[in-house]
């Protein structure tokens, strides 16, 4: 059978509402209540609530025992963040959806494993052989033992052999520093088949990747460490575009139909070829990592814009700056895309995505304005920041340094606008590091600079010519370096 990604999502939806799960829309990907949350990060967020027992059970969150949704989520910042992968590995997105079943204080390990086995095997039709189970191997440090439950539970299903145990850096979920979390139990296929991948299974191998994540809520962290909760609960998330590659019979996610569209608009304004599938460290392939970056930033921008967020200087709003500059920069250095080329990817994330998601319908004017007026204020910056990078480039060939020191990272951070982490991707880019250490200290001296400047304002005449000659010193520095200053940092 075909499997378009929307049959992959409403086929997910039936089975579990067939069992009686309650369908509930998705959260926003900008959480309304939860400041230990830059942006929702899996399915469960909106049930935190119900989690920890704080539901009346009069409401309906607290009346609510199974539910099944598909979460828009954002990866890109905090506890969960997978920006540094995306682009460059095939799998991982800042933006994707999350199938997500649940019970709450209703069934346990038994139905769960059962479900996840069901609806993969049978009515997905996915190949037995080529799926893995792990299981937590228990861990000291939490004070918890194997759960061998879970173990024995997948031997009604899979061979020992493809059963295999886990740390708990992958198989202790963790919302975030504090929250639900509980031992979980991952679901792993092979998109190869035909072989023992054991050795590949959670080793980051692109064609050995984790589809399923049944958690078994059972604790609260907070700073003292882990509290058990008065209920055991069940919670799954599996990535949809992951499901959906497999089922198309794709190598990568961003082979599966809802990118292509992307693709082809990206091709149309790129001064390079069109995508070629490719994976690895030479030109082509940084331009297929440009391709990949640029139509999960557009999915991710917009989502994130129709939510209510928006780029600016700090917190959430900067996550979003820099996602879009590093959009922006793939596509005018590495596609050669014209100035302005980022909006025109709007209406195509709209028109695929506007039927499950209609917010972006009723948004769409609004993100293409607000992503227009963010591309505008990079664009003189970003021609500059090319143009001192590439001389940078010569320059410390020429002196055999492979760092770019702290000065030269916040020089391009304050005065060309380019985020910490865009240099470091154009650093590691060109064979070279970014004295990390440096930039902050950089950072920090300027923290101290700023809070001087009040201090000096307040203080009047004297304080003013201090200034005046704060400033001449760095515009001195500033030639010394080749470059013009400008008050345009943001
Ligand atoms: P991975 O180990 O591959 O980074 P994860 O263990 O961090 O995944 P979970 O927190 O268990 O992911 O999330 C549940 C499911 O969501 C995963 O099994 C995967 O299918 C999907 N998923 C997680 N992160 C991403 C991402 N960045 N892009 C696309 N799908 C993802
Ligand atoms: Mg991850
Ligand atoms: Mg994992
Ligand atoms: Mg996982």
């Amino acid at each position: 059978p075909d499997w378009p990604t929307s049959l992959v999502r409403s086929t997910f939806l039936n089975y579990f509402t067939s069992l009686s799960h309650h369908p509930q829309p998705s959260s926003p990907v900008v959480p309304l209540s939860d400041p230990t949350l830059l942006f929702t990060n899996a399915g469960m967020n909106q049930f935190k609530p119900i989690f920890l027992g704080q539901a009346s059970p009069t409401s309906q969150l607290g009346q609510l025992k199974k539910a099944v949704n598909s979460q828009k989520c954002i990866r890109a910042g905090g506890k969960h963040n997978d920006l540094e992968d995306v682009g460059r590995d095939t799998y991982h997105h800042t933006f994707f959806e999350m199938l997500g079943s649940w019970s709450f204080g209703d069934y346990f390990k038994e139905e769960a494993v059962y479900y996840a086995w069901d609806l993969l095997t049978r009515v997905y039709g996915l190949e037995e052989g080529r799926l893995y189970a792990t299981y937590f191997e228990g861990d000291e440090g939490l004070g918890l033992p194997p759960d061998l439950e879970a173990r024995d539970l997948w031997r009604k299903y899979l061979p020992d052999d493809r059963i295999l145990a886990s740390n708990a850096a992958d198989n202790f979920w963790e919302m975030g520093d504090t929250g639900p979390c509980g031992p979980c139990t991952e679901i792993h296929y092979d998109r190869v088949g035909g072989r023992d991948a054991s050795k590949l299974v959670n080793a980051d191998d692109p064609d050995v990747i984790e589809i399923w994540n049944v958690v078994f809520i059972e604790f609260n962290k907070d700073e003292t460490g882990l509290k058990p909760l008065p209920n055991k609960h069940i919670d799954t998330g599996m990535g949809l575009e992951r499901l959906a590659s497999l089922l198309q019979n794709k190598m990568s996610n961003y082979d599966i139909d809802v990118f292509q569209p992307l693709f082809s608009k990206i091709d149309s304004m790129s001064a390079s070829g069109p995508y070629g599938g490719l994976v690895g460290e030479d030109d082509v392939t940084l331009r297929d990592t440009a391709y990949r970056a640029i139509a999960d930033h557009a999915r991710a921008l917009s989502f994130a814009i129709a939510d209510g967020a928006v780029p600016s200087n700090e917190g959430r709003g900067y996550v979003l700056r820099r996602i879009l500059r590093r959009g922006v920069r793939y596509g005018q250095q590495i596609l050669g895309c014209e100035r302005g080329f980022f909006e025109h990817l709007v209406p195509v994330v709209v028109e695929t995505f506007g039927e499950a998601y209609p917010e972006l319908v009723a948004k769409e004017k609004d993100i293409v304005e607000i992503i227009r007026d963010e591309e505008k204020a990079f664009g003189t910056m970003l021609d500059r920041g090319i143009t001192y990078f590439d001389d940078l480039k010569v320059e410390l060939a020429k002196k055999k340094r492979t760092e770019v020191s702290g000065t030269e990272s916040f020089f391009m951070y304050d005065t060309l606008g380019f985020p910490i982490d865009l240099t470091e991707l154009m650093a590691e880019e060109a064979g070279l590091t970014v004295d990390a250490a440096g930039f902050e200290s950089e950072m920090k001296a300027q923290k101290e600079r700023s809070r001087m400047d009040r201090k000096m304002k307040k203080m009047g005449a004297s304080g003013q010519i201090v200034l005046e000659l704060i400033a001449e010193q760095t515009s001195y520095l500033a030639k010394e370096m080749g470059v013009e200053t400008t008050d345009d940092t943001s």
